[in-house]
């Protein structure tokens, strides 16, 4: 089967007319090109063609957006406006965002190959509730009172309290699987405690960071609270993660880079939060309904063409289910219509790149080469897009390579399990512990299940749901810290305590 050619002529001119703008970086409220005058090339995964160009910068462009952020960090424009209005500009900037989001989802669909649908009604929604969440936060960060009890100091001689201050200059470094909605999860909270951020996209997705560079301006951000440095990871990346200027380290991506951006953060012991990889377990328990179990399972691993840290990527059903849920997920692999992203009856789209491709590939031929068998998928679609289509393997052990890394593609391993002790055993055996599902009708064995899974989030009859009230983050080598909720905010403060002798 060939796959259709992504028709950009059905996207909005407003669309057309940012594909064709030279981008630049967003460095102080202005417009920059890369220092060394270079770019590179962003490329369209349906199609395999270039569709637009950005700056290629390095550590020059970084240390620009670093002294911009700093600039406007220690200035009173930020320091001091009063949470009231730091509010009303990330309500703003929200607004603008919904007012945009058509041509948004048209940029995140061709830059990151996800469909159009799925972009306007998750990835853009999600990422403007984070923004309004976190809007909420500037005038409820209180400190609290303390009550001391110094031994060697007269009774009601000290009054003091808890302030929490911006940490300071943040980095910001995303991946490319929800370009929007993870530099939300960062700026959001970031720009709330009063912070500055240098943004870096990733290299094949950096379009919608520019965009929304774009809206901030016109919603009325001082000039350098927010800055985007587009560029590859071991350039402009690694540039951020050891920039001395920098206070704070955001990152989402993989455990690999994770610990680099960790080793770079020593120099100046700059804070670091880290979200990294995932091979989620999803447990199917006897008395699930199916109904719900075989579609949610599914969903689990193929949304977002499997390219999500918390995909159900590891199945495990009870045997007497287990043939009924693997070909229920199987006919669903079989079924799903394979296509590009602006193409609204399109299920699965391409992978982000090329280089994505392949290596999701290598992980089905590894699989295949290991002994375990193909219910569904396992090749790609002719054309030139960075097609897989789902793909579901059984009869796997636990020592396979497809069984034990994260393949960040659409690819299932499902197993049976007789007991439950086992499955459990089996759903931790992993270095990750982001994300997890339990299917199941019986509540009481649902609690106690979860707390036995180490992950940062167990869901219950769903998979893969997230809001920016939730806490979100890894267990294990998936990461340090928590995303979203109240704790997104403190993790962009410094607390300071003030001891007053009365
Ligand atoms: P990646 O780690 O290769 O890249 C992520 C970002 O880091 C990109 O912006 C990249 O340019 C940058 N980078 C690369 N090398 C760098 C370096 N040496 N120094 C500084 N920055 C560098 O990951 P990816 O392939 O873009 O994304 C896939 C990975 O992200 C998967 O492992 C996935 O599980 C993970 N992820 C995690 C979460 C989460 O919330 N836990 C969410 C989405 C994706």
């Amino acid at each position: 089967m060939t796959v259709a050619m992504n028709d950009l002529s059905v996207t909005r001119p407003a669309t057309r007319e940012f594909l064709g703008t030279e981008h630049r970086n967003f460095i102080d409220g202005q417009w920059c090109a890369a220092v060394s005058g270079r770019t590179l090339a962003v490329i369209d995964p349906a199609t395999g063609q270039t569709i637009s160009r950005v700056a290629d910068s390095d550590a020059d462009d970084v240390n620009l957006a670093v002294q911009a952020a700093r600039r406007a960090f220690e200035q009173a424009a930020w320091q001091r406006m009063k949470p009231a209005l730091r509010e009303r500009l990330l309500h703003r900037l929200a607004d603008l965002m919904e007012a945009n989001i058509d041509i948004l989802a048209e940029l995140e669909s061709i830059d990151n190959g996800k469909s159009v649908a799925v972009a306007t009604a998750v990835d853009l929604p999600c990422a403007i509730d984070c923004l309004r969440f976190m809007a909420g936060m500037p005038s409820k960060l209180n400190g609290s009172t303390l009550k001391p009890s110094v031994p060697f100091l007269p009774d009601g001689e000290l009054f003091a309290y808890a302030n929490y201050l911006p940490v300071g200059v943040v980095g910001a470094i995303v991946p490319w699987n929800f370009p929007t909605l993870l530099l939300a999860w960062k700026i959001a909270p970031a720009l709330a405690a009063g912070c500055t951020v240098v943004l870096k996209p990733a290299e094949e997705t950096p379009l919608t960071a520019l965009y929304v560079a774009k809206l901030a301006a016109e919603a009325g951000f001082p000039a350098g609270v927010i800055n985007v440095v587009t560029g590859y990871g071991h350039t402009a990346g690694a540039a951020i993660s050891g920039h001395p200027g920098i206070d704070k380290v955001t990152f989402t991506g993989s455990t690999e880079v994770g610990r680099l951006i960790l080793q770079a953060a020593t120099g100046n012991l700059k804070k670091v939060t880290l979200e990294l990889g995932g091979k989620s377990p999803a447990i199917v328990l006897p008395d699930a309904d199916l109904d719900i179990a075989i579609p949610g399972a599914a969903s689990g691993i193929f949304f977002n063409h499997g390219q999500v840290c918390t995909a159900g990527s590891r199945l495990f059903v009870h045997k007497s289910r287990f043939d009924q849920v693997v070909e229920g997920v199987a006919d669903i692999a079989r079924s799903m219509k394979v296509g590009p992203g602006l193409d609204p009856g399109t299920e699965i789209g391409p992978l982000v790149s090329k280089i994505q491709q392949q290596r999701v590939c290598a992980y089905i031929a590894s699989g295949r080469e290991s002994g375990a068998d193909i219910l569904a998928g396992g090749d790609s679609p002719a054309g030139d897009g960075f097609f897989v289509n789902p793909t579901v393997f059984v009869n796997t052990r636990p020592d396979m390579k497809i069984v034990r890394e994260e393949i960040f593609g659409p690819v299932l391993v499902a197993s049976p399990y007789d007991d439950l002790e086992e499955v459990i055993a089996q759903a931790n055996d992993t270095p990750y512990g982001l994300g997890a599902s339990i299917w199941s009708r019986d509540v009481s064995m649902v609690h106690k299940i979860a707390p036995r899974i180490r992950a940062g989030t167990v869901w219950v009859n769903c998979h893969n749901v997230i809001d920016a009230a939730l806490p979100f983050g890894g267990f294990k080598e998936s990461g340090w810290g928590r995303e979203n909720g109240m704790e997104a905010v403190r993790a962009y403060t410094e607390t300071q305590t003030i001891v007053i002798s009365l």
